[in-house]
């Protein structure tokens, strides 16, 4: 071998946000914020904020390796603090504010927060819990002086915090695989597990990124992350945005389907992420005003299986294209994406929607193996379906100082299981079956609980669904659709059922058909099926 004779510079998170604003200073970030009203500025604007937010992090005695934790919305502080933390050698954690309250007191003490910054919403949450999180935690606002509540008591003040720091600051170059920010996943068996992702496995996930989604990504261009800050990263958005010059619009904390219209239309969106929940509300509200917000182009559907009556909408009723995007919090987390090959574009719109129904073909810096219960490796023909491995530099390598996960999690070659069971086809379109978990196993053989689901959410009675397996006595588990009905549709069991027998086979027909309110959501708003399997857990088959 004969090495190279080229540069080499670690790949750090404060050099995207010192590109963008000296190459794009025209591109801005919107955001609705949370003491009302809209607050713009430039990417160069930003950068003098988290210039002087670092030095009053080290003021504060934040350094290298320390944990600072976030409880915000989208906005344009928190993108400040995303950048400020890193930038100076420290780990910004994201707390999830719909995480249980065991949950973040639990993670605050694993990962030893030094210091809590918080969108005013969340400051009753923070009092509630405070004497259960770690000792000598600070606090702070994420505020202005006018804004604070009446009796603050030690409670810092952002604006205070950074009022007279100088605007720019000493980036210092370190190790490019230094830890720059900490997500725990929301656990839906077990603690919280943590995902430290570095500096270099950020910037390497933003080109991924752009580089699978080239249409979201240009200067001149506005995307809206719904995916919150407070995890994954925000699918990356807050890096490969200003990576790419595209300004970013964040929408606070009104995420309901009419606050994110009117966003979306005054800001003139091109695309924007976020989960089949999200859109379900953005969706409803398209359809009372018979159009899409003026300028939305696209949206990416990810986190949970996009339905395909919700892809249909968004592009036969809408215009609205869509892709579907597969990834995990230990994926930074983007791994797959639905964007159509050139041989798919002329296909019947009907056809292209079969492929968007699939999670898509893996991203540069993604490699995919699906295996048997023996670890063996099967075939890449759109029909063997078998646990999904990961691996690549956006690939956690370990949880955070939890070494039996990370036993649990990594196999001998170093692959890491994600838990999901799929298939992938010649062309390298990934198809998620379901969670290990969810997979319900009837007669000897698997049925989908996702399968089922797609087909039901086109059921015009149908407002949202999810499917479990119960119990039985002579099939081992058999499914059972539990729906939220449609107001007024006056869908029925057996409306349903008929919908649903053209489409789904005789066997994996859902043996009955129950309806609830709601669904339970997990933190990070997908259906929570443990939370269902419990609240059905006294259920028993009419026959049985
Ligand atoms: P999280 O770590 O909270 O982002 O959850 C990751 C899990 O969400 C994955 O392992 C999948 O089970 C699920 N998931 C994410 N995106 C999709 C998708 N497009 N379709 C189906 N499941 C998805």
């Amino acid at each position: 071998m004969l090495n190279g004779l080229m540069m080499e510079q670690p790949l750090l998170i404060s050099d995207i946000i010192r590109f963008a604003a000296e190459i794009h200073p025209e591109s801005e970030v919107i955001s609705a914020s949370v003491e009302g009203g809209v607050h713009r500025y430039s990417y160069a604007e930003s950068l003098a904020r988290i210039s002087q937010l670092a030095h009053a992090l080290r003021a504060e005695g934040i350094g290298p390796g320390d944990r600072v934790a976030t409880l915000a919305w989208n906005g344009y502080r928190h993108f400040e603090l995303y950048y400020a933390i890193s930038g100076i050698g420290a780990v910004c954690h994201t707390l999830n504010p719909r995480l249980f309250p065991e949950q973040l007191i639990y993670i605050t003490h694993h990962a030893k927060d030094k210091i809590l910054f918080s969108d005013l919403t969340f400051l009753p949450l923070i009092d509630k819990l405070r004497d259960k999180l770690p000792q000598g935690m600070r606090y702070v606002a994420m505020t202005d002086r006018a804004h604070m509540p009446g009796q603050p008591g030690d409670l810092l003040c952002y604006e205070d915090m950074i009022a007279g720091e100088p605007t720019t600051y000493d980036w210092p170059p370190f190790d490019e695989r230094t830890a720059a920010g900490l997500c725990y996943t929301s656990g839906t068996t077990g603690e919280p597990k943590g995902a430290l992702y570095t500096h270099r496995s950020s910037l390497l996930h933003s080109f991924y990124v752009i580089l699978g989604n080239r249409t979201a990504f240009e200067p001149g261009k506005k995307v809206l992350p719904v995916v919150p800050l407070f995890h994954v990263n925000a699918w990356g958005l807050p890096y490969a945005a200003p990576l790419s010059g595209t300004s970013l619009v964040f929408p606070g904390a009104k995420l309901d389907g009419a606050s994110l219209f009117d966003l979306m239309e005054a800001e003139k969106v091109y695309s924007s992420w976020g989960v089949p929940t999200v859109w379900q509300g953005l969706l409803a509200e398209m359809a009372k005003r018979g159009r899409a917000p003026a300028g939305l182009t696209e949206v990416i559907i990810g986190g949970s299986a996009a339905p395909p009556a919700m892809i249909e909408a968004f592009e036969r009723d809408f215009g609205v294209d869509v892709t579907q995007g597969w990834g995990m919090t230990e994926m930074s987390p983007v791994g797959t994406c639905s964007r159509l090959m050139p041989k798919q574009m002329t296909l019947a719109p009907e056809q292209r929607w079969k492929f968007k129904q699939k999670q898509g073909r893996r991203l540069f810096g993604v490699e995919l193996k699906i295996v048997d219960g023996n670890g063996r490796r099967l075939p890449h023909d759109g029909k063997a379906f078998g646990d999904l491995y990961v691996r690549g530099n956006t690939i956690i390598s370990g949880y955070f100082e939890n070494d039996k996960a990370t036993r649990e999690a990594m196999d001998a070659e170093g692959w890491f299981k994600t838990g999901d069971i799929a298939t992938i086809d010649g062309d390298g379109y990934m198809t998620i079956v379901d969670r290990s978990k969810d997979l319900i196993k009837s007669g000897g053989e698997w049925i989908s609980s996702i399968d089922i689901e797609n087909s039901a959410m086109a059921c015009p009675g149908v407002a949202t669904c999810a499917v479990i397996g119960i119990a039985h006595p002579k099939w081992d588990e058999r499914p059972l659709l539990i729906v939220v009905s449609k107001e007024g549709a006056g869908a029925t069991k057996e409306s349903i059922l008929d919908f649903l027998r053209p489409k789904v086979a005789k066997w994996q027909m859902p043996d009955d058909v129950v309806f609830v309110d709601t669904l339970p959501l997990t933190a990070t708003g997908k259906v929570s099926k443990k939370d269902l399997r419990a609240q059905f857990e006294d259920f028993r088959w009419p026959e049985a």
